[in-house]
């Protein structure tokens, strides 16, 4: 059974078609990467698994329930931005316990998840800060906090690591990585950098202009491009 999977999945926006009939099947603790020019449709597609935009068309499953008209909190999915979307008046713990807090947790139960997510993640000395005065890096990590904590069975990540310099991409990705094998969860991972599509992904999907044009491993991407397409946009630099 796959994990998330997409069947002739379209979106329009009024008149205009932006996603033309994608599938993807996601297999169980694969991390898959969505790469392709800015435009091409992979924030659409993260946000129609994510349940943040209707879908126009198709069917999408995540563990094998369709959840087409299903609320994203019911979706068991996590979803990591750009740009964190912390919320500024919230401190670090109180960040990272918010989906919990937000499903009625007991406190006990909240206290020892952010205290586990804060030590996978480096942030124990950090729970009493507020987001303005923490560097990029650790807002990134309170945002994968806040994801953690929910236990998911699929993160979603949109861009996450863009607003860093690129030494932190480097190390955060090798942390996103990490954070992927030690929960064991499946990831959907969407970026417009080939080189951090090559170095996360057990597999690639390249999308062009709201199409699949390619999916398969870094090492058969590289190796046998199915287009000009494929064989310019992973060869050329980001
Ligand atoms: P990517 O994430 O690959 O950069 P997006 O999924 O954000 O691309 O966008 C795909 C296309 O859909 C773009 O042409 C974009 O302009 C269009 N689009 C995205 N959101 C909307 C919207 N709310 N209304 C109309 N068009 C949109
Ligand atoms: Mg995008």
């Amino acid at each position: 059974m796959s994990a998330v999977e997409l069947n002739d999945v379209v979106k329009r926006y009024g008149a205009l078609e932006v996603v033309h009939s994608i599938d993807l099947s996601v297999v169980q603790g694969e991390f898959v990467v969505l790469v392709g020019p800015s435009g091409c449709g992979k924030s659409t597609t993260l946000r129609m698994v994510a349940g943040l935009e209707d879908i126009s068309g198709g069917t999408i499953s995540i563990g094998g329930r369709v959840v087409n008209r299903m609320a994203p909190k019911d979706r068991d999915v996590a979803m990591v931005f750009q740009n964190y979307a912390l919320y500024p008046h919230l401190n670090v713990a109180e960040n990272i316990a918010f989906g919990l807090r937000v499903r009625g947790e007991k406190n006990a139960v909240v206290e020892a998840a952010v205290s586990e997510a804060a030590t996978i993640l480096d942030l124990t000395p950090y729970l009493k800060r507020k987001p303005a005065d923490l560097s990029g890096g650790q807002r990134q990590r309170v945002a994968m906090g806040r994801a953690i904590v929910r236990k998911p069975r699929v993160f979603l990540f949109d861009e996450p690591l863009s607003n860093l310099d690129a030494k932190l991409r480097t190390q955060m990705r090798a942390e996103i990585r990490r954070l992927h094998n030690r929960m064991g969860v499946t990831s959907i991972y969407v970026t417009h950098d080939q080189v951090e599509a090559m170095t996360l992904a057990d597999r690639i999907v390249v999308m062009n202009s709201g199409r699949v044009e390619q999916v398969g491993s870094p090492m058969e991407l590289f190796l046998n491009p199915a287009n000009a397409f494929v064989a310019s946009f992973l060869g050329s630099p980001p």
